[in-house]
C-alpha cells in the first residue's frame, strides 16, 4: 500500500469515528436521567440544555465532514508541491510560506463555524459573554499562535535534521520530555505569575483542612486562596510543594460558593490524588504521546519516498509538519486517549474513596451535584463515549459509588 492511500484511510477513519460518536450522543436524547442525579436540573433548564448541545453537535458534525472533504482533496493530489513551486524565495522561505498559506487557509475556512458557534449558538442560549471585539481578537490571537508555533516546529525539525540526522529525533524527544516534566513540576510557580494567592483566614475551615492534611502525614506550610474567578468558573483545590512542607491552594470559587463540609470533601478528594501522585502519572502519558509523535516525524523524515509520492523532489519538512498536524495527530490522540481516560477514571473513584474514608461521603455528593449544576455537565452521556473519552466517571456513577462505599464503611464501623 502506498502512503497516500494510508493517509486517505486515516482521514476517513477519523471522520467515521467522530460521526459514530456524535450519533451515539444524539441517541441519548429523551432518555430518563439516572436516579442519582434526577433532582439536579430544573426540567425547563434541562430541556434548554439538550437543545443547546444538539445544536452544537449538528454544527460540529457539519464542520467535521467539511474538513474531511477538504483534507481528502488536499492529500489526494499534489497540490502542496505545486503551490510550493510557485512561491518566491529560497528553499527555507518557500517552506515557511507554504506553512503560512496552509494555516491561513484552514483558519479562514473555520471562521464561519467559529462565528456561528460563539456568536449565534452560545449567545442564543445565554452561555456566551463574547462581544464582537473579543471574538475578532481571539481569532487573530489564535491564528498568530498557530502560525508561529507551526513555523517554529518546522524550522526546528529541519535544523535538527540537518545537524543530527536520524539521531536528531532522540534529541528532539528528550528535549520535549524534559520540557513537559519541568513544566508540570513548576505549575504552581507559573500560577503564581498569573494569580494572587491570599492566605486563608483563621477559622474552622482552616482547622479542618490542616487536620486532614496532617492526618495524611504531610506538614503544612500554609493554605492559600487563589483568585481563579477572574478567569474561570471552575472549582478546584490542589496541594503542591517539593520537600517536607507543602502548600494547599483553594480556588476562590470553591471557598465562596460551597459549604465548609463540601470544601473539605473536595479537598479530601484532591488529597487522595496527591497521595497517589496521580498527576505525575498523567505527565508520563504526555511523554508517551510525544514519543509516538516524534516517531511519526522520524518515520516521515527517513522515508523521502513519502514526499516524493506528493511531488516533492526531496524530503520536505514543511509538508511533513502539515501532514503530522492535520492527518496523523488526531488518530494517535484518539487511540492513546482510551487507556489514559480509563486510568484517569479509576483514579477519580479512588480519590472519591479517600474522601469517603475521611467521613465526607455525603458532603462530596452534594459538592458534586453543585459542580455539575454550575458546569451544566452532561448527566446522561452514552456509556461507550464515557469509555472512550471521559477522564472523569459520570456524576451519577460517582454518586452511586460514593454511597455504596459509605454504606460499607458504616457497616464495618
Ligand atoms: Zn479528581
Amino acid at each position: 500500500m502506498n502512503c497516500r492511500t494510508l493517509f486517505l484511510i486515516l482521514i476517513a477513519l477519523d471522520l467515521a469515528y467522530d460521526v459514530i460518536l456524535r450519533i451515539l450522543a444524539a441517541s441519548r436524547r429523551g432518555l430518563p436521567l439516572p436516579e442519582a442525579v434526577r433532582d439536579l436540573y430544573d426540567a425547563d433548564d434541562y430541556a434548554r440544555w439538550l437543545d443547546y448541545s444538539a445544536e452544537k453537535r449538528r454544527l460540529g458534525l457539519i464542520e467535521k465532514v467539511f474538513d474531511a472533504l477538504i483534507l481528502t482533496a488536499l492529500f489526494a493530489t499534489n497540490v502542496f508541491a505545486a503551490v510550493r513551486d510557485r512561491l518566491p524565495g529560497g528553499e527555507g522561505a518557500k517552506d515557511m510560506l507554504l506553512i503560512l498559506l496552509f494555516v491561513t487557509f484552514t483558519s479562514v475556512l473555520s471562521l464561519p463555524f467559529d462565528w456561528i458557534r460563539e456568536m449565534r449558538i452560545e449567545a442564543k442560549y445565554g452561555f456566551s459573554r463574547t462581544s464582537k471585539g473579543i471574538f475578532v481578537r481571539d481569532e487573530i490571537t489564535g491564528f498568530l499562535v498557530n502560525a508561529g508555533l507551526t513555523c517554529l516546529l518546522c524550522l526546528f525539525l529541519s535544523k535538527v535534521w540537518e545537524r543530527f540526522g536520524a539521531r536528531g529525533f532522540f534529541v528532539l524527544f528528550a528535549g520535549l520530555s524534559v520540557f513537559v516534566v519541568v513544566f508540570s513540576m513548576l505549575s504552581t510557580f507559573f500560577m503564581r505569575l498569573y494569580n494572587k494567592f491570599t492566605p486563608l483566614e483563621e477559622g474552622t475551615l482552616r482547622e479542618t483542612l490542616t487536620e486532614l492534611f496532617s492526618r495524611a502525614g504531610y506538614r503544612l506550610e500554609n493554605i492559600y486562596v487563589m483568585d481563579a474567578s477572574r478567569r474561570t468558573t471552575k472549582v478546584n483545590a490542589f496541594c503542591s510543594g517539593l520537600g517536607k512542607f507543602k502548600k494547599i491552594v483553594l480556588y476562590d470559587n470553591l471557598v465562596n460558593g460551597y459549604s465548609e463540609d463540601e470544601i473539605a470533601a473536595v479537598f479530601a478528594h484532591e488529597l487522595g490524588h496527591y497521595k497517589r501522585r496521580d498527576t505525575m502519572k498523567n505527565t508520563f502519558y504526555t511523554v508517551l504521546l510525544m514519543a509516538v509523535v516524534t516517531a511519526a516525524a522520524a518515520w516521515f523524515a527517513l522515508n523521502p519516498g513519502i514526499s516524493a509520492e506528493y511531488g516533492f523532489s526531496a524530503m520536505n519538512p514543511a509538508f511533513g509538519v502539515i501532514l503530522l498536524e492535520s492527518v496523523v495527530l488526531n488518530p494517535i490522540i484518539t487511540v492513546l486517549t482510551i487507556p489514559r481516560a480509563a486510568m484517569a477514571r479509576r483514579y477519580e473513584y479512588r480519590a472519591d474513596g479517600e474522601a469517603v474514608e475521611s467521613g465526607y461521603g455525603e458532603a462530596l455528593v452534594s459538592a458534586l451535584k453543585k459542580l455539575s449544576r454550575d458546569n451544566f455537565s452532561d448527566l446522561n452521556p452514552h456509556p461507550l463515549i464515557v469509555r472512550l473519552e471521559y477522564d472523569h466517571p459520570t456524576t451519577a456513577d460517582r454518586i452511586v459509588a460514593i454511597r455504596r462505599r459509605d454504606a460499607e464503611r458504616e457497616r464495618d464501623a
